[in-house]
């Protein structure tokens, strides 16, 4: 029978959501102890668990069929993987960043400097588009601490909150890549692989629709349940029911997250009562 193999992080900032998510998707992995390789019990895929870095070649040499990886990893490696969808999770950037005394207006400021990096190829491309010239050196770790210790004039790096470059007496000047976990494939995957792959995104897109949808219930005085529904559209258009108490329906909808709390003030003002905002486990559109 033909499997899908797919190429996971083995430990990191990538691992627990990863699983987590083939695990929303409804595909129990077997073998929580993250050995090399571990088989799904009722979905025909098989686990490899690999260091992030290793994933996008794996995938292209087709020793893995898909990965899931930072899109950061996808442009250093360069090994020609498409990527297939945005997972939404691990988001990041990648900035350069110089000591807090040093002077800072454009790119050009970093002519002839050496900027220390584990991403040297973001970087040389970002240096060759913007037309600068500058020293790169590539170190593995710690790469906030290297201007500190006069390894470097500045760094390029992660940044997700930026209080590891506070600590370090560094500035965030420029941010040349926006990154997020995403799920990567071969290029030229066999129609059986294709098939499965779809399966497996479907169900993604229907995990990744609900964690960003909730489901909402309230109670709306009639005389203003336009005014209120028109509020909460939902996926085809709310459910009203007559409440006992008489002048008063019960609407359920569904609701974005991003406009979560605007919507919620516009209810309030709008005299709904007793609103319930729920989880969705799945959501298929
Ligand atoms: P490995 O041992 O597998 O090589 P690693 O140390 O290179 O792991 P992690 O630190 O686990 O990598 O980070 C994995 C990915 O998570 C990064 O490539 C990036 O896409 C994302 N990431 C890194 N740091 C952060 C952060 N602070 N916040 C959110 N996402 C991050
Ligand atoms: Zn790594």
């Amino acid at each position: 029978m033909t499997k899908l193999k797919i190429a996971l992080q083995k430990s990191g900032r990538l691992s627990d959501k990863s699983i987590e998510l083939i695990r929303e998707c409804g595909i129990g992995l077997t073998n929580g102890s993250r050995k090399l390789l571990s088989r799904s019990s009722n979905f025909p895929l098989e686990v490899m668990y690999l260091r992030d870095d290793d994933i996008p070649r794996y995938v292209a040499d087709g020793v893995a069929d898909i990965g899931i990886v930072g899109e950061n990893v996808v442009a250093e490696e360069q090994a020609g993987v498409d990527t297939r969808e945005e997972l939404g999770f691990a988001r990041c950037r990648l900035s350069l960043a110089v000591p807090k005394s040093t002077p800072y207006k454009t790119p050009a400021d970093l002519q002839g400097k050496k900027i220390a990096t584990s991403y040297p190829t973001i970087l040389k491309n970002f240096f060759e588009q913007q037309g600068i010239e500058a020293d790169i050196h590539e170190i593995s770790g710690s790469v906030e601490i290297a201007p500190g210790i006069g390894l470097s004039d500045g760094i390029f790096d992660i940044v997700s909150t930026g209080s590891t470059l506070i600590s370090n007496g560094l500035r965030e000047v420029e941010t040349v890549m926006d990154s997020q976990a995403v799920l990567i494939a071969q290029p030229g995957l066999g129609k059986e692989q294709e098939e499965l792959l779809s399966r497996l995104l479907f169900r993604i897109r229907a995990v990744k629709k609900a964690r960003n949808n909730k489901y909402i219930l309230l109670n709306a005085p009639n005389d203003r349940l336009e005014e209120i529904t028109s509020l909460i559209p939902g996926m085809k258009s709310p459910t009203v029911m007559p409440l006992a108490d008489p002048g008063w329906s019960s609407v359920h909808s569904v609701l974005n997250e991003n406009d979560f709390w605007d919507v919620i003030d516009g209810l309030k003002d709008k005299g709904a009562q007793g609103i319930l905002v729920v989880p969705i486990e799945k959501m298929i559109v």
